[in-house]
């Protein structure tokens, strides 16, 4: 799985980061998530998909 943030449409609340911080870093000077991993490992698969549903603006791009 990989994942990606979509900066058009990332409102920066950080929701991302505290659903799955190792994956997702908040960056409080840009007021931004950024993905960390180039691929996301299988444990936290799931918690980057509830991410993706929770993300209100569907900034998180997830590819399967
Ligand atoms: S949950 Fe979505 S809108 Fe919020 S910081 Fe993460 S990518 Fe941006």
């Amino acid at each position: 799985m990989k994942v990606q943030i979509d900066y058009d449409l990332c409102m920066g609340d950080g929701n991302c980061s505290k659903v799955c911080p190792e994956v997702f870093e908040y960056d409080n000077d840009q007021m931004l998530a950024r993905v960390t991993v180039s691929e996301v490992p299988a444990e936290y698969a799931d918690r980057v998909r509830q991410a993706a549903e929770e993300c209100a603006p569907g900034a998180i791009v997830v590819e399967e």
